[in-house]
């Protein structure tokens, strides 16, 4: 039997100019998929409608072609894409993993004090739960009311109904999946009806990526994919989690740092091979 083709994407949100650090890690996937004779995607992960520009997802294609990359085309654009997730929402609430949690951002780090201590984890304080003990009648109420609501996955219980497994990240080895990591996680907001936990997990599916190669930043968030995937039914796809491109000072790249944004350089004269030596890319696209 021969081996699955290798399925890669890049998946940047249009927030701000790709730079450095996006052409590192969309190279990763790539080479990865050039290597293995495979596919290479190109996502638009443009679901939080406040931040993300048209301006800037155009500029991801003219860089990212100005740079020798190519990928296949249809370009799966999240925002085209919200009745999938809702599905992956429905089939979660089925499972009876889903809750709506009302706290505002405010009464959340109220009742953390009143608690006194509250565990942490990558992002921070870790919710303390508070919306999952509400009965039926008291949410029923509050939603009568027209109070606003998150969804929160109750990962104690969704992970009681399906442990995942590990995962093999090419880097880093063998995990074992922490599905507690990142507590009670919000799955989708009234104003952006999914998020970026479920939205990655439901596409990386959905298009059938088999390598998922992305910055160590996220290694972490891969806890929550797995238990989301474990949930859902899906295959763990195989990750690679990259170093991080720093600047002098051996601070990650911000999206906001002009001054290594690939147009920039671009407009300083630089070609593309130039761009690519900067990050240690000489086998060139
Ligand atoms: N859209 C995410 C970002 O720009 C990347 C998502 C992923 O690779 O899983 O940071």
């Amino acid at each position: 039997m021969s081996s699955p083709t290798t399925v890669t994407r890049f998946a940047p949100s249009p927030t701000g100019f790709l730079h450095l650090g996006h052409a590192f890690s969309a190279y990763q996937g790539w080479s990865a998929a050039r290597v293995a004779g495979g596919r290479f995607l190109l996502r638009i992960e443009d679901i939080d409608e406040g931040r993300c520009r048209p301006q800037f997802e155009d500029a991801i294609f003219e860089d990212l072609a100005w740079l020798g990359l190519s990928w296949e085309q249809p370009v799966r654009r999240q925002s085209r894409h919200l009745p999938d997730y809702r599905d992956a929402l429905g089939q979660l609430d089925a499972l009876g993993v889903v809750y709506p949690c009302f706290c505002t951002r405010k009464a959340i780090r109220e009742e953390v004090a009143r608690i006194g201590h509250a565990p942490h984890g990558p992002d921070g304080v870790l919710y303390p739960g508070t919306c999952r003990a509400l009965t039926p009648v008291q949410r029923a109420r509050r939603t009568a009311a027209g109070q606003a609501y998150a969804l929160r996955l109750d990962w104690a219980r969704a992970a009681r109904i399906a442990a995942p497994a590990g995962w093999h990240d090419d880097i880093a080895g063998e995990q074992a999946t922490d599905p507690g990591l990142f507590g009670d996680v919000v799955l989708a907001r009234r104003d952006t009806p999914t998020s970026y936990h479920l939205s990655v997990t439901v596409d990386d599916h959905l298009q059938g990526v088999t390598l998922v190669t992305r910055g160590q930043d996220l290694f972490a968030s891969t806890h929550v994919h797995r238990l989301l995937q474990a949930l859902l039914g899906y295959p763990a796809p195989r990750y690679r989690h990259h170093r991080l491109i720093t600047d002098d000072a051996g601070q990650r790249l911000a999206k906001r740092s002009d001054a290594v944004a690939i147009r920039h350089l671009r407009a300083q004269g630089m070609t593309p091979q130039d761009v690519w030596a900067l990050v240690g890319i000489t086998d060139l696209p």
